[in-house]
């Protein structure tokens, strides 16, 4: 696994920063990356030793389809073309291509089919149930009807991926991070932190749920919470997947499906033959790593403090909506771990501007995995003025550049 170097031990580094980034998870990370593309003297500052958060507890799901059409849908392709580019710079695998929305119900197969009238259908395909069959023999539900397969979705390994990029945004672009270092007080240029001051022009804070810590009062006024959910490493089944797979309740809840009119009359069905898991928020997502093993979930239970405890019960509901989608008993678990992400009803991303030179910038729904990248360069043009986004530059590694 890639190591990230901590260039803060024991005091922060010299010299004042163009930009200090709080929160090592995607979002920050991805907010470092689009300053280093403007060649900005960045710091990356984490309470944690290592990553810990959202970002490394997720599918690594990086999903276009299903976005909700609009700013979303622009974020997640603009995201998707960054990921491609950062993967192949900084050694990153991309593990897994593609999505399979898997529809048993008539109601699922007239939500995929008002789906490919628009125009967010592009790169993607309504496949039979047979021919569904024919690329993967093993996909066995008796009653499936129809697939939409596309193929722009991409999966990293969040878990490492995360860490190499880190690593690659200190060695190839000079960005230095502080780690197991609390920011505890914002007064532009100075950030107050467990370790001492730092000093930066701008400072975007990316601090994912934790939405308590730094300008408290200000983010008490989004009215956010928390989101749980729960989920499942399970064993190699012994073949290989097409893409990430997901099932009819993925198609009553992402809003790029629900939003469409077909979808009031699958979620009415699935309201009425699976209320369980419409109560848990489950839906099925099931990513193959490179070693063969699944990852399973999800749930979504909304609290701004989550019970911090698994649900046996929830578990099995994911496992029983496995079973149904692919027909095939679920291979046993080997893992299995809770993550949160902050939520907010009335919008998927928050960007604040509590100072003109401070942005907070915080995910909102589950998809800052696939969005990131593209909030990453909002936050920055907002900071720093609009710029055209071009190819990655490289910059020399932080003790050789300029100190001011
Ligand atoms: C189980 C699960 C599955 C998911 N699946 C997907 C998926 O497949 N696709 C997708 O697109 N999205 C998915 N998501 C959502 C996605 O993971 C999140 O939207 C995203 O990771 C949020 O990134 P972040 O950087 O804002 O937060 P985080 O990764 O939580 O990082 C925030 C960081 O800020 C640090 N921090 C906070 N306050 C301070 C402070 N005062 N000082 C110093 N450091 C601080 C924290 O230590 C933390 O490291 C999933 C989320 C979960 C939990």
């Amino acid at each position: 696994m890639a190591t990230v170097r901590d260039t803060s031990t024991p005091r922060p580094p010299a010299g004042r920063f163009d930009l200090a980034v709080v929160g090592a998870g995607i979002v920050g990370l991805a907010t470092a990356l689009a300053g280093a593309r403007r060649r900005l003297r960045i710091v990356v500052i984490d309470r944690d030793a290592s990553a810990n958060g959202a970002s490394v507890r997720n599918f690594g799901f990086v999903t276009v389809t299903g976005q909700a059409a609009g700013a979303m849908w622009a974020r997640a392709r603009r995201s998707h073309d960054v990921w491609r580019e950062v993967a192949a710079a900084a050694g990153i695998p991309i593990v897994q291509t593609g999505v399979w929305m898997t529809a048993r119900r008539a109601e699922s197969v007239a939500v995929l089919e008002s789906f490919m009238q628009t125009d967010m259908a592009a790169g993607c395909s309504l496949l039979t149930a047979a021919e569904a069959r024919r690329r993967c023999p093993p996909l066995a539900a008796p009653d499936l009807l129809a697939v939409l397969e596309s193929t722009i979705e991409l999966r990293v390994e969040s878990r490492e991926a995360v860490p190499q990029l880190a690593a690659w945004l200190a060695g190839a672009h000079g960005v230095a991070f502080m780690r197991a270092t609390a920011v505890t007080a914002i007064d532009p240029p100075r950030l107050e932190t467990s370790r001492g001051l730092v000093e930066a022009d701008r400072v975007a804070v990316c601090p994912g749920d934790d939405y308590r810590g730094l300008y408290p009062e200000r983010l008490a006024a989004y009215a956010l919470t928390r989101c749980k959910l729960q989920m499942l490493r399970l064993a190699d089944p012994g073949f290989t997947l097409p893409g990430t797979l997901m099932s009819d309740l993925g198609l009553g809840r992402y809003p790029g499906f629900t939003a469409l009119p077909a979808a009031a009359a699958l979620k009415a069905r699935l309201a009425a033959e699976q209320p369980e898991q419409v109560r848990h928020g489950v839906h099925l997502i099931v990513a193959q790593s490179a070693d063969g093993s699944l990852v399973a979930g999800d749930s979504h239970q909304y609290a701004p403090i989550p019970d911090p405890h698994r649900s046996r019960e929830v578990d099995d509901l994911i496992l029983d909506e496995f079973r149904a989608a692919l027909g095939i008993e679920p291979p046993p678990a080997i893992d299995r771990w809770i993550g949160t992400y902050a939520s907010a009803d009335d919008r998927p991303v928050l960007i604040d501007a509590p100072e003109s030179s401070v942005r907070i910038a915080i995910v909102t729904s589950g998809s800052g995995a696939s969005t990131a990248f593209a909030i990453g360069e909002e936050v920055i043009a907002s900071l720093f003025g609009p710029e055209p986004t071009g190819p990655l530059r490289r910059r020399p590694p932080t003790g050789r550049r300029r100190q001011t």
